[in-house]
């Protein structure tokens, strides 16, 4: 355990002007809380603050971050209170010591919907100070260390999928680059340990194989650029277990070469020196293409500052070399923590590097549940990124795979919800291409245009989608009011009651509903029946009418017999539909529950069900008024088999048919009809048709075919 005294002067070596006394404080302070307590380790519990206090150290942050480390478990774990904590070390201390309690108190939850909720109070209570983060960050980075005793197999998965999907990419975005590969590869030890074993074996192979490759390079890096006066400090640096595996996944390669594993790091003393550093090394070996970025003059929004290139080496080995000033260096290593100094206000979120922060809250504000805000921000947060600009020259990172929507929306949402198209770099380019490094994009806009359902397919920014959904979820709404009200009318009408706003008032309480309106969409999205509310605005109604309606009477009974949950009238787990009409499933596309899906009104044949995506469509394109918006009821699907069709090319030899039909059984599908479309001597192409629960379902059956060496293609039939 680090001992008070050690503390004390980690803290006076970069901040000589720290208050030794409140430091001495809260270490007494915090020991005596928290007692005899232990960890799960079996350790002092105390040495879990004091730990986080020391990685804080590392980082050179002020005086009030390392006592709000020391205390930062203390109001959830022991009898302390807020107001102990204020009367002894300040308002300040006590304000962040409550913003990370009130983190861990609701991080102990471990349902989906919990730990959106937590993320989001962690995005708010950082938009108001970031040492609230970096205390968090410290803190679950001790807990990722020291993970191992911890006997609930579920409970450790649990928190290291939380580190990996959220703590490492927030520690990514306030540049902790160190932090945020530990905490990856602590967490990758626990969700993946067969992956990172194999990975570390290869790497002791090949540091073996290469010798003492690393030291023979520095050198030589050292005597060229000693050679051209250039004075500078050079490293090699082995990448974490889990960079090398998301590497490999990206672009789906292994690992080879030395290049793949370490890094060479070059720094100097000045800017200028960076780019002659460069220079000379880019004459002295030949250059690997495709390798060289500047991110001095373009920095990454985290604040990160280096030249990336790569060489072959002396012996014709390929090296990765960063380049950059001791200054740069530091914001690497350190992120924000580096601008304490020249900062104002500290822990003050008004700089331009916490424009992403301000996203996320914009974000967050207009998701309707912290769950779809989840799923916004871990999309964006996960992706690698490219830099783009405007017409003007400012530029706009985006995650990788944005498309000119995207860039519309992250220069302003007005922009974003009028565009109608995209000039790239001078060209008019589709509005879902997707934008390169160093594009150039003009949004044209116009005042007509409204977002379109269809960006959503291709939108990759939580921004836009975020904005897009909103739009829409209140043009749904506009709809399913009318067609609830349609829906009353005709109710009303064929008991042969006089259909008004008023009657419907009477019974708002009933139903739940704040007005008419709720009512009406409550119609329309299928919640409820026009039959129930008419029943219940005129109790009298169904024995008044028994003898006359007989027959409706009946079938109407049936239907609700099949019904499973309030979603659908019909017995068909389908939203929005019109009552009294006939519903089949398009026999061209097959709609499994989970596609997004349209109804097409035909004459005499009811609606008919497609995927959006189906060919099919194309032939009602400019009839608009055949078109309705529907879309799966949440409940009551799962029950259902469904049939989904794959077209497949398939390697004509023998037991080829038996293995496919093995691999569909094992994955619980059902082939429920088969038909060889194309018969050539090397290969059949065939149509099969498969009972499945969902989309999702399908999709796994088609993966585990599509990994068999038997099948040469494999895509879900399209109509
Ligand atoms: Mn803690």
């Amino acid at each position: 355990m680090i001992r008070q005294f050690e503390l004390v002067e980690r803290v006076q070596a970069y901040d000589p002007t720290a208050d030794e006394d409140i430091l001495n404080r809260a270490y007494v302070f915090a020991m005596k809380a928290h007692g005899s307590q232990k960890r799960a380790s079996g350790d002092p519990y105390f040495s879990h603050p004091l730990e986080v206090a020391g990685i804080l150290t590392d980082y050179r942050l002020d005086g009030a971050s390392i006592v709000t480390a020391l205390l930062h478990d203390t109001l959830e774990d022991t009898p302390a209170t807020r107001d102990d904590i204020r009367a002894q070390f300040g308002e300040e201390v006590s304000r962040l010591v409550d913003g990370v309690t009130k983190l861990t108190r609701i991080e102990l939850q471990s349902d989906q919907a919990k730990q959106a909720e937590n993320f989001r109070k962690l995005v708010l209570a950082m938009s108001r100070d970031i040492r609230v983060l970096l205390v968090k960050l410290a803190d679950r980075l001790h807990n990722m260390r020291t993970l191992h005793p911890i006997s609930d197999p579920e409970k450790r998965q649990r928190i290291a999928l939380e580190t990996m999907e959220i703590y490492a990419p927030l520690a990514e975005r306030i540049g902790m680059e160190n932090l945020k590969s530990e905490l990856e590869d602590l967490a990758f030890a626990e969700l993946n340990p067969d992956a990172r074993n194999s990975i570390l074996a290869r790497l002791e192979f090949l540091r073996r194989q290469s010798g003492n490759a690393v030291p023979r390079i520095v050198g030589q890096l050292r005597e060229v650029l000693t050679a051209s006066g250039i004075k500078a400090d050079i490293s090699g640096r082995e990448k974490k277990p889990y960079s090398i595996w998301r590497k490999m996944h990206r672009k789906s390669v292994g690992f080879e070469q030395l290049s793949d594993i370490v890094a060479f790091r070059v720094l100097v003393d000045s800017v200028e020196e960076v780019y002659r550093a460069l220079g000379v090394i880019h004459s002295a070996y030949p250059v690997v293409p495709g390798r060289f970025k500047d991110y001095v003059s373009t920095p990454k929004p985290n604040g990160y500052r280096s030249l990336h290139t790569g060489v072959f080496g002396p012996k014709g080995e390929r090296i990765e070399i960063q380049i950059r000033t001791a200054e740069m260096h530091d914001v690497a290593e350190r992120g924000v923590a580096a601008h304490w100094d020249y900062k104002q206000g500290v822990g003050s979120t008004e700089g331009p590097e916490y424009r992403w922060l301000r996203e996320l809250l914009e974000i967050l504000e207009q998701a309707s549940g912290p769950e779809e805000f989840l799923e916004h921000t871990k999309l964006e947060m996960f992706q690698d990124q490219v830099f783009c600009f405007t017409p003007r020259g400012d530029l706009i990172a985006l995650p990788s795979g944005a498309t000119p929507i995207d860039f519309a929306y992250a220069v302003h949402s007005e922009v974003g919800d009028t565009c109608v198209g995209s000039k790239i770099n001078g060209r008019i380019r589709p509005l879902k291409v997707e934008l390169r490094n160093g594009d150039q994009v003009e949004i044209l806009t116009s005042k007509a245009q409204t977002p379109s359902p269809e960006w959503e397919r291709f939108v990759v920014t939580g921004r836009a989608r975020a904005r897009i959904r909103r739009f829409l979820r209140a043009k749904e709404r506009e709809q399913y009011l009318q067609l609830g009200r349609a829906i009353l009318q005709k109710a009303f009408k064929e008991e042969g009651y006089e259909f008004t706003e008023k009657a419907v008032e009477g019974v708002l309480k009933a139903f739940k509903a704040s007005n008419v309106d709720d009512i009406y969409a409550s119609v329309g999205a299928g919640n409820h029946t026009g039959r129930e509310v008419l029943e219940t605005v005129f109790p009298g109604v169904r024995k008044r009418r028994l003898g006359q309606e007989k027959v409706v009477s009946i079938s109407r009974a049936r239907t609700r017999h099949s019904d499973r949950g309030k979603d659908s009238e019909f017995g068909v787990p389908i939203v929005g539909l019109i009552p009294g009409m006939a519903v089949h499933f398009a026999g061209c596309c097959h709609p499994l529950p989970g596609d997004r899906i349209v109804g097409i009104i035909t004459t005499g044949r009811g609606v008919t069900i497609h995927t959006i995506d189906c060919s099919s469509l194309e032939a009602v394109a400019d009839e608009p008024e055949r078109w309705i918006d529907v879309s799966w009821s949440v409940s009551g699907v799962s029950a259902d088999i469904h049939v989904g069709r794959v077209s497949l090319m398939l390697l004509n030899e023998p037991g080829s048919l038996g293995t496919i039909s093995n691999i569909i059984a094992k994955n619980e599908g059902n082939i429920s009809n088969l038909k060889i479309v194309n018969r050539s001597p090397d290969f059949f192409e065939i149509l099969i048709d498969i009972e499945v629960r969902d989309v999702k379902h399908l999709t796994n059956v088609i993966a585990a075919l599509r990994a068999s060496p038997v099948i040469n293609e494999i895509e879900r039939a399209r109509g």
